[in-house]
C-alpha cells in the first residue's frame, strides 16, 4: 500500500459534504415487519433480465427462485416470503423505468420475520472442504450481485481470468455517501459473517491477497474488524486499511488509487489490472449463500434523513415497496420534500412510492428543503462563472462544465471528446457549483441519449 505525504490513503479530487451519519450510526439493525406484498423485479442487475419461472396463482416458498435466465451475465431472483403469485406486472424501477416484476401476496399467517443469525458464521464451517468452483456456482444460484449500487453479478466478478489473474481483492467498506450506515452497522454487529464471506470470495476468485478498506471516520468498525479478523483468521494475506474520509472514496476506481496507488485505465474496469473489488454487504451475502445455504432475499437498508420520523437501519425483504419501508421508520414528517433511493450525492429522487427495494437498495433518504438548499430546491441556476471548482474536484479529472454544455446543445460527439462516459456520476461537480448548475444531471442525460443513439436502449 502507498500513502500520500501525510500518511493518508487517498485519491485526487473529491469533496467533504456533511456526513450526517449521526442520525443512524448508533441504531442497531432492526428486523423489519413482514410486508403485505412484495414485487420481485426481474431486472435487478447488470446483464440479461430474468424471465419469470412462476405464474399467476402459483404458491411460492421463501427462498424459491421466481425468475432466471441462462445468460452468463445474469443472476436469478428469489421470493423472500411464503405466498401466492398475484400477477406478473410492470413496476417502477429507480433507474430502468418500468420493469416486469413477480408480485407476491404474502401469507401473513405463515411468515415469521427472517433473522440475521450471526452465530452461523462463528464455527463449524470447513473452508478447506469447498472448492472455488462450488463457491462460484453457489453464489450464482443464490442470485448475488454487487450490493453497493452497481448490481454486477458476483459470480462473473469472481471468475478467474487466465489472461489477467487476480492479484488482489479489495473489500469496499468505505460507505462514503452521507447518511448511509448499513454496512457500518453490519461491520459492528456481524463481523463474523463479513469475514467468512471475505475468505470464501478470496478462495473463489483465487486472489492471493485481500485488503479491507474502511474510511478513517469509522474507528469502531476498524477496531472490530481487526479484532475479529485476528480471532477468526489470523492476519495472513487479509489486511485492513484505514483510508482517508473523503467523498467518493467508495468509488472503486478511487479506492484502487487510494489503496494501491494504481489507476484503472479510462473506460476500463478493475479486472483488467488484476483487481477485484467487492462491497461489504456482498461479502456478507456470499457467507449466507455458502454457509447458511440461503439466497439473497433480504438486505439491510438505512432509512434516514431529516424528513423521516425514526431514522434507522432495517433488515428488509427485497421487493418491499418504498412506501412500506418508510412506514417501518415511522413515515415522513411535515418537513419532507424529497425521497431519494440511495444517498444525496449519487441517489435518485423517486416519485412513485410503490417502487420496490431491490438487491442494490442500500438506503432511502428523505430530505427537507433546508438540507437540499433553497436555491437548489427551486432549481435556480445561474450562468457559469468559470470558477473552475468543478474541474478541481472531479475525481476522474474530467471537465464537467464542457461536457454539460455539449449535452445541453445536444452535441453528443463533442461531449464524448471530453470523455463523457468516463464520468462515474458521483455528483461532486453539482455539489460544488456556485451557480447551482446540475452538471451531473446533464451528464447522466447525455449518457442515456448516447446509449439510445447506439440503440442500446429503447426510445
Ligand atoms: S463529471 Fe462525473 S465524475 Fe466528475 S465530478 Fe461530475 S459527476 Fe463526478
Ligand atoms: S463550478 Fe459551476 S460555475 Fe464553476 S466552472 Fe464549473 S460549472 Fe462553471
Amino acid at each position: 500500500m502507498t500513502a500520500n505525504a501525510k500518511g493518508q490513503f487517498t485519491f485526487p479530487g473529491g469533496v467533504h459534504p456533511p456526513d450526517s451519519k449521526t442520525l443512524t450510526e448508533d441504531s442497531p439493525i432492526q428486523i423489519a415487519p413482514v410486508p403485505k406484498q412484495v414485487a420481485i423485479m426481474l431486472s435487478q442487475h447488470i446483464g440479461a433480465p430474468c424471465s419469470p419461472t412462476v405464474q399467476k396463482g402459483d404458491e411460492v416458498q421463501a427462498g424459491q427462485v421466481v425468475g432466471n435466465a441462462d445468460a452468463f451475465v445474469c443472476a436469478p431472483v428469489h421470493s423472500p416470503v411464503n405466498g401466492k403469485v398475484k400477477e406478473i406486472a410492470l413496476r417502477s424501477h429507480v433507474v430502468l423505468g418500468r420493469v416486469q416484476a413477480v408480485i407476491i401476496d404474502v401469507d401473513l399467517e405463515n411468515n415469521p420475520p427472517k433473522k440475521i443469525n450471526p452465530e452461523k458464521y462463528t464455527n463449524g464451517f470447513d473452508f478447506d472442504a469447498i472448492s472455488p468452483l462450488q463457491i462460484r456456482d453457489t453464489v450464482r444460484n443464490a442470485g448475488l450481485v454487487g450490493m453497493g449500487g452497481a448490481g454486477f453479478p458476483t459470480r462473473v466478478k469472481l471468475e478467474p481470468n487466465e489472461q489477467s489473474p487476480k492479484k488482489i481483492m479489495i473489500v469496499n467498506a468505505c460507505e462514503c455517501e452521507p447518511y448511509i450506515t448499513c454496512d457500518y452497522r453490519m461491520m459492528l454487529e456481524n463481523p463474523e459473517q463479513i469475514i467468512a464471506g471475505v475468505k470464501l470470495a478470496k478462495k473463489a476468485s483465487e486472489s492471493p491477497r485481500v485488503i479491507i478498506a474502511i474510511e478513517d471516520n469509522k474507528p469502531k468498525a476498524i477496531q472490530m474488524m481487526a479484532r475479529k479478523l485476528r480471532e477468526l483468521h489470523g492476519t495472513e494475506n487479509i489486511e485492513i486499511a484505514a483510508v482517508k474520509t473523503k467523498y467518493p472514496q467508495g468509488g472503486e476506481r478511487q479506492l484502487i488509487t487510494s489503496v494501491l496507488n494504481q489507476y484503472v485505465p479510462t473506460g476500463g474496469i478493475p479486472p483488467m489490472i488484476g483487481i477485484l473489488v467487492l462491497n461489504t454487504a456482498t461479502t456478507a451475502a456470499i457467507a449466507e449463500a455458502v454457509i447458511a445455504d440461503w439466497p439473497l432475499t433480504h438486505r439491510v437498508v438505512t432509512i434516514s434523513g431529516e424528513g423521516v420520523s425514526n431514522p434507522g437501519n432495517y433488515y428488509c425483504s427485497i421487493g418491499t415497496s418504498i412506501a412500506e419501508v418508510l412506514e417501518f421508520a415511522g413515515g415522513t414528517n411535515s418537513e419532507a420534500v424529497r425521497i431519494i433511493s440511495g444517498g444525496p450525492m449519487m441517489g435518485i429522487a423517486i416519485a412513485d412510492l410503490d417502487t420496490p427495494i431491490t438487491k442494490t437498495s442500500g438506503a432511502i433518504t428523505v430530505l427537507t428543503k433546508q438540507q437540499i438548499g433553497k436555491a437548489k430546491f427551486a432549481n435556480q441556476q445561474t450562468p457559469c462563472i468559470r470558477c473552475g471548482r468543478c474541474l478541481e474536484i472531479c475525481p476522474e479529472q474530467l471537465n464537467p462544465t464542457k461536457i454539460a454544455h455539449a449535452v445541453k446543445h445536444e452535441l453528443l460527439d463533442t461531449a464524448q471528446t471530453y470523455f463523457m462516459t468516463a464520468c462515474i456520476e458521483c455528483g461532486c461537480c453539482s455539489y460544488v457549483c456556485p451557480a447551482n448548475i446540475e452538471l451531473t444531471g446533464y451528464i447522466k442525460t447525455g449518457k442515456i441519449l448516447l446509449a439510445r443513439q447506439k440503440k442500446k436502449m429503447p426510445q
